[in-house]
């Protein structure tokens, strides 16, 4: 994660406080830590090896992106066996010996890659979008290699997204701290943290991007993105009301700032949603799904990965409590059936999304077996009890 804590006691410095060493810029809360790590905590032996790195900042990203990436190679390995990067053509990676990762969409034998190729990749291409002052548009478009795979054209997901999160966190920490690039870093990692199922740690990245962004005084937009990502985390550390107060303000925020058609008001209405169905408030649920469904369904079209994921909310929404009626729990199933068929096709079998509907689609059918089950007898004992021909 982001350096916000001492290196000795892991007090929490925000951005600012307590004092660094003079040399290496490692962070410590006061004088008596400082002196523990050198005498005690081996900083005098690596003190020179952190400045040399960059600091102590660049020298943890360093030390993490290749934990990332040894952990995403690792994760891939099953899948990348026999296989050469669409890159570098090899199979192993020739300077850092890493292996290779699929982390998107691609299928068949395309897409495979080293993390190190594909954010050499991104890097070359955001540096001369940079060079030759291309417009913000073409600046998103090049960054957009930072997360998106240009094969397929779909996000990376879990640790692969997570390594080439610090791939992108490890080049541009560096700049100032009101630079863009430096800033989408720090979204990137928090992201991709959250991606790998570290919520802790995407929880402290997405903090400091948050009060970096306050002090740099940045737009409205920019904040409501993070206060997004933050409130995922919330959610995913089980902190449901925090998550469920700011998932409401980023949506009514979203609305006011880009109308009800945009993608990013209709992501932020699946996030409420889905946060509303995990604490139960149905009928909030159901009446901002009831708004939102056709309105996705009709300006992003059926294979849309959000709208995937807002009918994939609305089956949970029928299925999950308990008083559902056996018309909700069939629907659900129905539904869940459906959009799994599409996100299968579309996004592929590995994707969270056709993941989490397959689940579901799952544990809907277990219940609502069950509750069929406990009909049938039902009937067929009314049935038993109906008055023969006199
Ligand atoms: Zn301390
Ligand atoms: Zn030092
Ligand atoms: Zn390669
Ligand atoms: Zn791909």
């Amino acid at each position: 994660m982001i350096l916000t804590q001492c290196a000795v006691c892991a007090t929490e410095l925000g951005l600012s406080l307590g004092k660094k060493c003079g040399r290496c810029s490692t962070r410590y809360c006061g004088p008596e830590c400082q002196v523990q790590h050198w005498k005690e905590g081996g900083h005098d032996t690596l003190c020179k090896k952190i400045k040399k790195a960059g600091g102590a900042e660049q020298y943890n990203a360093n030390e993490k992106y290749a934990e990332a990436v040894a952990v995403a190679a690792e994760a891939c390995a099953d899948d990348t066996k026999g296989q050469t990067c669409y890159i570098c053509t090899q199979a192993l990676h020739w300077k850092t010996k890493e292996g290779l990762v699929r982390g998107c969409a691609c299928r068949g034998t395309a897409g495979f890659a080293h993390v190190s190729c594909l954010a050499e990749e991104a890097k070359i291409l955001f540096a001369e979008a940079e060079e030759n002052n291309l417009d913000g548009k073409a600046l998103e478009s090049r960054w957009a290699r930072w997360y998106e795979c240009s094969l397929c054209e779909q996000r990376y997901h879990g640790v692969v997204y997570c390594a080439l999160s610090w791939a992108c966190w490890k080049t541009y920490l560096g700049r100032p701290e009101s630079n863009r690039a430096r800033i989408a870093a720090m979204t990137e990692l928090g992201i991709g943290l959250y991606a790998a199922g570290r919520f802790e740690d995407a929880l402290s990245a997405q903090k400091a991007d948050m009060a970096t962004l306050r002090r740099i005084g940045a737009s409205e937009h920019s904040i409501l993105d993070v206060q997004t990502n933050l409130a995922n985390t919330y959610g995913a550390l089980g902190r449901h009301e925090s998550a469920l107060h700011m998932k409401r303000d980023v949506y009514s925020g979203r609305y006011t700032l880009f109308g009800k058609e945009h993608r990013e008001t209709l992501r932020a209405a699946n996030n409420y949603a889905f946060s509303l169905v995990s604490i139960q408030h149905s009928e909030e649920a159901r009446s901002l799904l009831r708004k939102t469904m056709p309105v996705a369904r009709r300006v992003l079209g059926e294979n849309d990965e959000l709208t995937l994921s807002l009918r994939g909310v609305y089956a949970l929404m029928l299925f999950t409590p308990d008083d559902a009626t056996l018309d909700d729990l069939r629907e659900a199933v129905s539904t869940l059936a459906d959009a799994g068929r599409i996100a299968r096709r579309v996004l592929g079998s590995g994707h969270p999304t056709a993941v989490r509907i397959e689940q579901s689609l799952r544990q809907a059918r277990a219940i609502l077996s069950t509750r069929e089950g406990d009909v049938e007898p039902l009937r067929a004992a009314v049935e038993a009890m109906a008055p023969g021909d006199a």
